[in-house]
């Protein structure tokens, strides 16, 4: 293509292009990347006059054009962006150098380097949606003259297709572009698998035509007697769909009916619909495969009538339906904003595109694992939607496989988290029940109830996952500031001190890299700063407590590893003395006045009298040990009196690969009770132990101990 071909061809799309910014713009890029040549051998303008003709095909302004012929010039070339906006002006500058950012991304891992790649496109998108279009203008190029490239980089290049622009496309509703990378992508990926699905939809072809004119001649005949104008046309579907759903339906090839699809393209809506009504009329449609995406149209702003009826010779057979205008959005999605609006680009900040944008940014902020972001992003992207209805008819669009959660985080944050219970079409439900398309949800809520870490497996969306994260660690804050202090207030009552103003407490907190005296609280609460230094700010001269065996078990016992309660990280913890929990025993955590969070068995009788008069202390907790860590339990062993009782039930336990931490025997008449502080790793070694003890020979029973503390802790 040469200019005088390229500036024809614009104009038939763009009657009002301005040619003479795009002939500086071509003469421009001419020059800048004179002698450069690509991989096949081309001069490297070429390249920029195939993005350009993309970008005309899309119906892009004059602007956008330009700045697709000088994309590669700040990147590629001696010119810098500053002459590009000395020559063309502040908006191709910008535009120029979004698209030149973009494209210098480098990390070292792939993930790492496929989120700050989306982050960067969704922040520029943000800013100026034309560096995205433009982006993947060249993209498109460049895909389709992937075959000079090395295979090595073919695939790579591919499979970052794959991952990033096929689902922007996708979303941002450009199907065509979306359609052709995706088939590009295929081919370059699975090349094998491709050429094997190409050629059996070549054999086909003449079958296909042939039925497709079978099902076309009455549509157009039924049509005309109705005097409605339309075009009816059939088409082979794109080999990456065929291909997706043999995966998806784990079917061969020969029993996907749905290679080709009719489209209707009529006037007005209501002829669509006039249009379903003979579809209907003259063959039977199959339940459950009619889509109004009219009324509801997808996320991306499609809008069509699908239907899927029983045609000749009872074959299956997929219709779309719609007008001119939605076909023309359906194809160039987002881009279609720009038809015919030269000079005023700016898209509404109300457009659903822009809303999709905003909340994709807010919950990258939350996301540090660049896997997850991914996924949920991709998840986002791809999801088809289902509908579904509050109880005053509001339509909410939610994800497939979506639960009442995610659609009450949907409706308003406050209605999601407390969220206690949800009716679906009248009939209470669990919060976990999978919606369907159709339902009625009602949320019912109770201001007492709040997240728990429980929820974040209920939810499909980003939004709900994101929203419960925050309500969790905000929550954990509070609680960890609500903790420290009152360490801090009780240790300074029993060493009959009062606490210091808050700006002596602010000196300490600046010392440990805390910025106010609420982070300080949490710090402590949360163990990153000893409550011990501390009480040595405050008092100087504090001796340090005389500790005794128990005092020193006790340490042993207590610490921040072990057990993860949810929500909060490195919060102080200790196991409760009179049930003694091991990895294997279900738990469950109460925050405890001064003392950070006591782990017991949640079978153990103190923790359900505690989690019934103090509900609001209970947290969910886990267990989560590392390597080498053992716990303290005790046992308590009904023996027969007689010698050498106490070294036999110590061999035993020590045949066990078990350290004992103390031991006493008590003689009571005949029988004695003998008390065992053994270190183990879980309740399976515990088990183990208590098997082995009961073999000694005199052993009458053996129970893990179960004394009790008072219930005010
Ligand atoms: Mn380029």
């Amino acid at each position: 293509m040469n200019l005088a071909e390229f500036i024809i061809r614009v104009e038939s799309y763009n009657a009002n292009i301005d040619i003479p910014l795009i002939r500086r713009a071509y003469e421009f890029s001419d020059r800048a990347h004179a002698g450069q040549k690509r991989q096949s051998g081309e001069p490297f303008v070429e390249h920029c006059l195939e993005v350009a003709f993309v970008l005309a095909e899309l119906h892009m302004d004059s602007t956008t054009i330009a700045a697709g012929l000088v994309h590669d010039v700040v990147e590629d070339t001696n010119f810098t962006l500053e002459d590009i906006r000395r020559e063309f002006g502040d908006e191709v500058a910008e535009l120029v150098d979004g698209v030149t950012k973009i494209g210098a991304v480098y990390f070292n891992s792939f993930e790492e380097q496929q989120v700050e790649y989306f982050r960067k496109m969704l922040l520029s998108m943000a800013k100026d949606i034309r560096v995205i279009l433009i982006k993947l203008a060249d993209r498109l190029h460049n895909m389709r003259t992937l075959g000079a490239l090395p295979a090595e980089k073919q695939k790579r290049i591919a499979q970052e297709t794959r991952d990033v622009y096929c689902p922007l496309a996708h979303r941002l509703g450009i199907n065509k572009t979306k359609v052709e990378l995706e088939d590009l992508c295929f081919k370059y990926l699975e090349p094998e698998v491709y050429q094997e699905l190409a050629v059996q939809i070549r054999e086909r072809r003449e079958e296909r035509e042939s039925y497709i004119l079978e099902v076309t001649t009455p549509i157009k005949e039924a049509l005309a007697r109705d005097g409605i104008l339309g075009t009816v046309s059939g088409r082979a579907k794109h080999l990456d769909s065929v291909y997706r759903k043999i995966r998806v339906r784990k079917v061969p090839f020969e029993e996907i009916y749905d290679l080709f699809a009719i489209r209707v393209i009529v006037n007005t809506e209501r002829e669509c619909y006039h249009t379903l009504g003979i579809l209907h009329a003259m063959w039977k449609p199959v339940a459950g495969r009619f889509h109004d995406y009219i009324a509801n149209p997808k996320p991306n702003g499609y809008r069509s009538l699908h239907t899927t009826v029983i045609g000749p010779r009872n074959k299956m057979v997929e219709i779309q339906i719609r007008t001119h205008s939605m076909h023309y959005v359906a194809e160039n999605g987002i881009a279609a904003h720009w038809l015919y609006k030269e000079g005023r680009q700016q898209m509404s900040k109300d457009d659903r595109q822009m809303v999709w944008l905003r909340d994709v940014l807010d919950w990258q902020k939350d996301m540090t694992n660049p896997a997850e972001f991914i996924e949920y992003l991709k998840m986002d992207l791809y999801s088809e939607d289902i509908f579904v209805y509050t109880p005053n008819g509001r339509l909410v669009h939610l994800p497939r496989g979506a639960t009442p959660l995610d659609f009450a985080f949907q409706i308003h944050t406050e209605i999601g988290i407390h969220c206690a219970g949800a009716k679906i079409n009248g009939r209470l439900q669990p919060l976990s029940t999978q919606l369907k398309s159709g339902d009625s949800v009602e949320i019912i809520t109770n201001p007492a109830r709040t997240p728990s870490s429980d929820w974040l497996k209920m939810v499909k969306t980003a939004n709900a996952r994101t929203r419960i994260k925050r309500w969790i660690k905000q929550a954990g804050y509070e609680q960890a500031v609500e903790l420290g202090k009152e360490m801090a207030e009780r240790k300074l009552r029993e060493l009959h001190l009062k606490m210091p103003p808050d700006d002596q407490l602010l000196e300490f907190a600046q010392q440990h890299d805390r910025k106010t005296v609420d982070d300080l609280f949490a710090s402590v609460g949360n163990g990153s700063v000893s409550l011990q230094s501390l009480m040595l700010f405050i008092q100087p001269e504090e001796k340090k407590e005389e500790v005794g065996f128990v005092g020193k078990v006790m340490d042993r016992i207590r610490g921040s590893r072990g057990v993860r309660v949810q929500g909060l990280d490195n919060l102080m913890f200790r196991f409760a003395g009179c049930c003694q929990p091991v990895p294997g025993d279900n738990i469950v955590g109460f925050i405890t006045r001064g003392r950070g969070v006591t782990i017991h068995q949640a079978e153990c009788s103190l923790a359900l009298e505690i989690a019934t008069k103090y509900p609001e202390r209970k947290i969910e907790v886990s267990w989560d040990t590392g390597k080498d860590q053992s716990f303290v339990v005790q046992l308590e062993i009904v023996v027969e009196d007689r010698r050498n009782m106490l070294r036999d039930i110590t061999q035993a336990i020590a045949d066990s690969n078990t350290n004992v931490r103390g031991a006493e025997i008590y003689t009571h008449d005949t029988t004695a009770i003998g008390k065992f502080v053994v270190e183990v790793t879980n309740l399976a070694h515990l088990n183990r132990i208590i098997d082995k003890v009961k073999k000694v020979k005199g052993v009458l029973s053996v129970r893990r101990a179960h004394g009790r503390e008072p219930v005010d802790n």
